[in-house]
């Protein structure tokens, strides 16, 4: 993993009355998972969005391994952070296979191996690969598109995973199993997960920190589950 550090960190969306998110800081180390609860609307999409990149802060600044997001280039960022969302945001002109290729293809990975990663990422997630690689997001229930955002973003094998409410539209046995493969992935491969969650079980089971957010990201506690159910 790497350490993420957010340093003043603010964003004010054009045209919004106030920030969405108000000079935030917060240092999460290498290999830390870092759970955000928080209310609807209290900037946590916000606050992983600009880590990722996709939307720029209004200021303050964000770095990844002691490296300034801005500073990286945008190819290297995207094999750096492996980002999945609630919606899973496929591709829907692409079937699930090329969807979770997207990462490797850009860095150049062989065919060979972007195929046996698809297969590996796939069974991991619970998905027959025979069934599902040539099925276009469509032709997907919710959950099983979810899990797709999932291998996706975990296909590159980046160091940082952004996860946002992933498991969310997933039924209760497989975000049990799901939950389970990240707990051990993490065990084996030390990446640094910031996870969104409203379930705060799953923010106790997975989290080595909680961050409980309130309006604009302030953070009102960042602790680990132990102190946090003891508060
Ligand atoms: P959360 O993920 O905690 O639910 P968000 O980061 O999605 O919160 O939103 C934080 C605040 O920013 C909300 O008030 C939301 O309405 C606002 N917001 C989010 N995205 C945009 C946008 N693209 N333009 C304007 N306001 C936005
Ligand atoms: P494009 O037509 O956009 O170039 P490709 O057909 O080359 O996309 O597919 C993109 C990647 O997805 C390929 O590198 C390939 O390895 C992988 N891929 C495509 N279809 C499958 C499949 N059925 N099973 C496994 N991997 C696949």
């Amino acid at each position: 993993g790497a350490s993420i550090e957010l340093e003043n960190l603010s964003k004010q969306y054009p045209g919004s009355p106030q920030p969405a998110v108000d000079d935030v800081n917060m240092e999460i180390k290498a290999g830390e998972v870092v759970i955000f609860v928080g209310p609807s609307g209290c900037g946590k999409s916000t606050t992983l969005k600009m880590i990722n990149r996709l939307i720029e802060p209004t200021g303050g600044r964000i770095r990844i391994g002691g490296e300034d997001v801005t500073d990286i280039d945008p190819v290297k960022l995207r094999r750096k952070v492996g980002y999945a969302i609630q919606s899973a945001g496929l591709f829907p002109h692409m079937t699930v296979a090329q969807n979770i290729a997207l990462v490797p293809k850009m860095i150049g990975w062989s065919k060979t191996r972007i195929t046996s990663r698809v297969e590996e990422l796939l069974d991991l997630v619970g998905l027959d690969v025979g069934e599902f690689r040539g099925r276009y997001p469509r032709q997907l229930s919710g959950g099983q598109q979810q899990r797709v955002g999932v291998a996706r973003a975990l296909a590159a094998d980046p160091p940082v995973l952004l996860m946002d409410e992933p498991f969310g539209a997933v039924d209760p046995i497989t975000r049990d199993h799901l939950q389970d493969e990240l707990i051990r992935l993490q065990h084996e491969l030390h990446k640094t997960i910031v996870f969104v969650t409203h379930d705060f079980d799953e923010a106790i089971k997975l989290g080595d920190r909680i961050a409980v957010l309130r309006e604009q990201s302030h953070i009102a506690q960042f602790d680990t589950p132990e102190a946090i159910l003891t508060n």
